[in-house]
C-alpha cells in the first residue's frame, strides 16, 4: 500500500516508521528542509537551541514506542534526570526548587503552608493513582461516544469529578498562593488555563514531581533525529522542502497528493500538518469533516514570543528549566486565552530554558544559550516593535529577579513568534500547540483520527487524541497505525 504522510513532525515521523514496519510503502512530504516540525533546532554563531520542546517527560512512553521496533531509547540517545528538576521564581523574590528528592519537596510545601508536605504527599498519591488508570485510556481509539464508557475511563470518573476544573481541584486542597501556583502551572504544558482544564490534568504534577524531568544528552532534537533514523531504517522515503498544496479526492478516497511542481499517487494519506489548516486549505469544502465555523469556535492554545538568546557570559542563578510566575496571573490568562481581551502583554509569566547548563555543545565556552518563552494570544497581530518591547520588559524582570545583568552581554538574539508559527509550520492562527485541552476538546471530543468524509484519510499529531506533547503525539501515531491496520489493509 502506498501511503503518503504530510508533514515530518514527531507525529509524521512516528506514524511513518510504524506504517513502514507494517509493510506500507511510505513517503513523507515535508514543507521545511528539516524534520521534527515544532521539535526543530536553531543554530547560529556557536549557539544551538531546541526550537520547541525542552521538557522530556514520561520516559516510559518513549521506551514503549522504541520497543515497537525492538529498540531501546538508549540505542538512540543518553538520558539524564535533572537535579533540580526546575526552579521557580516568584514575584516577591522568593526562589524555590522542585527536586528529585520528594522529602525535600514536602519540606518546601511545609514552608509554604501548614501541613503542606502531608497535603502534597496525599495529592501526589492521588495523582499517581489517576495517572495509572489514565495512561491506559491514552492508547484507546476514542472514536465513538461509547468508547467514553470504557472501564478505565469510568473508574477514573469515580476517582475524580471529570467536570471539575484543575483550578478548583487544587484550590480545595491547598490554601497558599505559592503552593497553588506551583501545582497549577503544570497545566501550562498543555497550553490551557487552569480554570478551563479538567481536574485530571493534575497528573502532570505526578509526572514532573515524582517521575521527574529528564533531558537527552544533546538536547530534545535527538528525539526527532532518532525518529527520522528509525523511519529511514524501515524504508521510509522523505521529500523535504516540498509543501503539499492539495489532497485530491476521487469517489470519496484520497488518490493524490499535490505538492510544489509534482504529485504522488496514494492508497492512503496521513496528515500530520495542523488539522485546522489541512482541512481548510488542502481539501475541497465537501470533503472537510469540520467546518471553518467549528475551528473558529475552538479554544486554541496561545502562541508565544520565543527569544533565542546567546550570552557571552554564564548565568549562575539559573538552572536548566526556570519558571517566572507573575503575581496577578489571572489577568495574564485573560490576555493570553480570551480572544476578546487578547493583546500583547506588558508583563507576563514566562519560562527560561538554559540548554548550555547540561549540554556543553549548546554554547561557546564561557557563554550561555538562553531560550525565553512568553505566551501571547494566538492570532494576535505580530510586529517587530511589539516583540522588542515585550522582550525588553522580560529581560528587565529577569535581571531584577536573578540579580544578574545581561543586557550588555547579548551576542545573539533571534525572535520566533505568531507569524513565524504560521509561516514555518502552517500553524492555525499561529497557535503554538493547536487545540487547548479543555474537557470539550479532550479524549472523544478531540478531532477524529480518521476523516468522516474521506475513507482513506487519517490525521496524526497533537490535534488528535491524546493531544499535546511529544509523548502524546507518539501515542497518536500508534492509534493511527492500529486504525489503518484494522480499516484499510
Ligand atoms: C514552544 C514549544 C514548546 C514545547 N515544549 C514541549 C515540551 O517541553 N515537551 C513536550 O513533550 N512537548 C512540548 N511541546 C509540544 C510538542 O512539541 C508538540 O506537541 C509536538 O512536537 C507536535 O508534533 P506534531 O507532529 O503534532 O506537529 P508538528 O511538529 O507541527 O508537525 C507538523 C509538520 O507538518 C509540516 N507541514 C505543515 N503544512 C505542511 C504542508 N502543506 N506540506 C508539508 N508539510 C507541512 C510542518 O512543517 C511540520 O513539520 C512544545 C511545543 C512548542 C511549540
Amino acid at each position: 500500500m502506498r501511503t503518503i504522510v504530510v508533514g515530518a513532525g514527531v507525529g509524521g515521523l512516528a506514524t511513518a516508521a510504524l506504517l513502514a514496519k507494517d509493510g506500507h510503502e511510505v513517503t513523507v512530504v515535508e514543507k521545511n528542509e528539516n524534520v521534527g516540525g515544532r521539535a526543530g533546532v536553531f543554530s547560529r554563531d556557536g549557539f544551538t537551541f531546541d526550537m520547541g520542546p525542552t521538557w522530556y517527560l514520561m520516559p516510559e512512553l518513549f521506551d514503549r514506542f522504541f520497543a515497537e521496533f525492538d529498540r531501546k531509547t538508549s540505542d538512540f540517545y543518553n538520558l539524564y534526570r535533572l537535579d533540580p528538576s526546575y526552579r521557580i521564581f516568584f514575584d516577591d523574590g522568593e526562589i524555590v526548587d522542585i527536586t528529585p528528592d520528594l522529602d525535600e519537596n514536602f519540606r518546601l510545601f511545609d514552608r509554604l503552608e501548614k501541613d503542606g508536605g502531608e497535603k502534597l504527599r496525599r495529592f501526589l498519591d492521588k495523582c499517581q493513582d489517576l495517572y495509572n488508570s489514565i495512561i491506559k485510556t491514552l492508547y484507546l481509539d476514542l472514536d465513538s461516544p461509547f468508547s467514553f464508557f470504557h472501564r478505565e475511563i469510568l473508574s477514573q470518573g469515580i476517582k475524580i469529578n471529570i467536570f471539575e476544573s484543575l483550578d478548583s481541584y487544587v484550590k480545595k486542597q491547598f490554601s497558599s498562593d505559592k503552593a497553588r501556583k506551583i501545582l497549577l502551572y503544570s497545566v501550562g504544558f498543555v497550553g490551557t488555563p487552569p480554570a478551563k482544564s479538567p481536574a485530571f490534568y493534575a497528573i502532570l504534577n505526578y509526572v514532573k514531581i515524582v517521575q521527574g524531568v529528564y533531558f537527552p544528552e544533546k538536547g530534545f532534537r535527538q528525539v526527532a533525529e532518532a525518529l527520522y533514523n528509525l523511519a529511514k531504517s524501515q524504508g521510509v522515503e522523505f521529500l523535504l522542502g516540498q509543501e503539499v498544496r492539495k489532497i485530491d479526492v476521487v469517489d470519496g478516497r484520497a488518490r493524490r497528493v499535490l505538492f510544489d511542481g509534482s504529485s504522488l499517487e496514494a492508497d492512503a494519506v496521513v496528515v500530520n500538518a495542523d488539522y485546522a489548516y489541512a482541512e481548510t486549505k488542502l481539501l475541497d469544502p465537501r470533503y472537510r469533516t469540520y467546518s471553518e465555523d467549528y475551528w473558529g469556535k475552538r479554544m486554541l492554545t496561545p502562541s508565544a514570543l520565543i527569544a533565542y538568546v546567546g550570552l557571552d557570559r554564564k548565568m549562575d542563578s539559573l538552572v536548566n528549566h526556570n519558571v517566572f510566575l507573575e503575581k496577578d496571573w489571572g489577568e495574564n490568562f485573560y490576555q493570553i486565552f480570551d480572544p476578546r481581551y487578547s493583546k500583547w502583554p506588558e508583563y507576563a509569566s514566562y519560562y527560561v530554558h538554559v540548554p548550555s547548563k547540561t549540554d556543553k555543545t549548546a554554547a561557546p565556552r564561557d557563554g550561555e544559550a538562553v531560550f525565553i518563552l512568553v505566551p501571547v494570544g494566538a492570532g494576535l497581530e505580530d510586529g517587530e516593535d511589539k516583540r522588542e518591547k515585550l522582550f525588553n520588559n522580560v529581560v528587565r524582570d529577569l535581571e531584577t529577579k536573578t540579580g544578574e545583568k545581561i543586557s550588555d552581554d547579548i551576542v545573539l538574539k533571534q525572535f520566533f513568534s505568531v507569524r513565524d508559527f504560521a509561516n514555518r509550520y502552517n500553524a492555525y492562527k499561529g497557535s503554538a500547540l493547536g487545540l487547548a485541552h479543555t474537557l470539550r476538546q479532550t479524549a472523544f471530543w478531540r478531532p477524529r483520527h480518521r476523516s468522516k468524509k474521506v475513507k482513506n484519510l487519517y490525521y496524526t499529531g497533537q490535534y488528535t487524541h491524546p493531544g499535546i506533547g511529544v509523548p502524546m503525539v507518539l501515542i497518536s501515531a500508534e492509534i493511527v497505525r492500529r486504525k489503518i491496520a484494522k480499516e484499510l489493509v
